[in-house]
């Protein structure tokens, strides 16, 4: 990889800054496309078309700049942007593989089709119709025809139960677009609220752990992961990352299959995260995003290659090598706003805080640096590598870490709507 590769990346923000910085270290350049000045990855660009990431001729423009193109994030116009694939751009990942995986409702009936486990789920749309034997009994249908039945409020389909979690098809992020139901009011409340085609309904699942992975698949055909991670969120925001997470092999097996499974029958190429719940129902496959993400970002400090360095190599048309780890472990807190700053308040670059979390031992500091904070949004993130070897102590070194960031960093404040009362 050198000089002559040149990628575009639809999207400017951290992500695609992370991307910028691995791309600087290999001497790829890389273009992007993002509408603000601000946007985090624009001081590090090569060139920058200024346009909205769903603003398809912008896209025709930074195509013309590069010798492949990826995205940033999943919120892209596919058929605006099948045109340029018909005209030739190459997009890494194909469009056609990132179909299913732009929306939560086709991210389940992929899950479904390829029989890889994920929560029980519904359409919400579906509490509108009624229960299947209203309509198969004809003895019922003939006495409705004598009685008319009593309105019926929505009711929800067979098997499931409250407590639910109600989510937005598409256009969520960090828990906005997703709602927990405790009960029929919740339920009435939602569908009078937003257009019911576009949400789904889960059962509400009961964890233990939220794991994710990192994985890749290069233009031949070969997967690669990087370690398995603990992720734990504050208020469904990712809040720190524990890497790796020590599971069992048959664990790291059946997360590594069903990354294979994944990537092979999209025939994917480039980077796709899944992030997984951990439970007595073993392995549940929360969501799934087609591109770098949060839970990898510890593979910057952590890995020989990172899951920027996998995305280059992909888009790149290059292979991609297994990723090992060069230290014990790390964690990787968040910097979640804690208050509401405006843009234009000097200390709205918490510099006092950057400077005391950069000087703690082993800390990679990442600033983001957006313009303002508001509550929950990610501001940047801190990576500490861990020494311990043994898996035990280093979660508890992880906590010591964890706590040290807190006397600098808080937590945003207010309680966690995820878990039902
Ligand atoms: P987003 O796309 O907004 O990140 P997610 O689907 O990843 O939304 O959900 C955010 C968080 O909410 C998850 O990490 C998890 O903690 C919680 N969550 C999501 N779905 C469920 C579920 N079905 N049962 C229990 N908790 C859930």
């Amino acid at each position: 990889m050198g000089a002559a590769t040149s990628i575009g990346i639809v999207g400017g923000g951290q992500l695609a800054w992370m991307l910028a910085e691995a791309a600087r270290r290999r001497g790829v350049e890389l273009h992007v496309q993002t509408p603000g000045a601000q946007d985090p990855a624009v001081a590090l660009a090569s060139s920058v078309v200024h346009a909205e990431v769903r603003d398809v001729q912008a896209t025709r423009e930074l195509a013309s700049r590069c010798s492949a193109i990826s995205f940033e994030n999943e919120w892209v116009d596919l058929e605006g942007l099948k045109a340029l694939a018909a005209d030739g751009v190459p997009f890494v990942p194909d469009l056609e593989a990132l179909r299913p995986l732009v929306c939560k409702r086709s991210q389940r009936e992929l899950l479904q089709r390829l029989n890889l486990p994920s929560p029980a789920w519904f359409p919400l749309a579906q509490v509108h119709e009624p229960p299947p034997q209203q309509q198969a009994d004809p003895d019922a249908a003939a006495e409705s025809t004598s009685t008319p039945p009593a309105p019926s409020g929505p009711a929800l389909p067979q098997g499931f139960a409250y407590p639910l979690m109600a989510k937005a098809a598409s256009g969520g992020y960090d828990g906005k677009g997703t709602e927990v139901l405790r009960s029929d009011t919740d339920l009435e409340q939602l569908l009078a609220q937003v257009d019911a085609e576009g949400w789904i309904v889960e059962e509400f699942v009961s964890f233990e752990l939220e794991l994710a992975v990192v994985a890749a698949r290069d233009s031949l055909g070969e997967v690669v992961c990087l370690p398995v991670v603990q992720t734990h969120q504050h208020q469904q925001v990712c809040d720190w990352v524990l890497a790796p997470y020590q599971a069992p092999h048959a664990l790291q097996q059946a997360v590594r299959n069903i990354a294979a499974s994944l990537l092979t029958s999209l025939n994917y190429v480039g980077v796709l995260s899944i992030e997984l719940f951990y439970g007595p129902r073993g392995l549940l496959i929360n969501e799934l995003a087609p591109r770098t993400h949060n839970s990898g970002h510890y593979s910057i400090e952590t890995c020989d290659l990172s899951q920027f360095d996998l995305q280059l190599l992909c888009v790149a048309g290059q292979t991609v090598a297994e990723p090992e780890l060069v230290a014990a472990g790390a964690l990787m807190v968040n910097l979640l706003g804690f208050e509401e700053r405006v843009a234009d308040d000097p200390d709205s670059s918490y510099a006092s805080q950057r400077e005391a979390l950069a000087g703690l031992a082993d800390a990679h500091l990442h600033w983001y640096g957006k313009a303002g904070s508001s509550l929950g949004r990610k501001l940047g993130h801190v990576t500490l590598l861990l020494h311990q070897d043994d898996p035990v102590a280093r979660r508890a070194e992880a906590m010591q870490r964890l706590e040290q960031v807190r006397q600098i960093w808080p937590l945003p404040p207010g309680p966690d709507p995820a878990q039902p009362s």
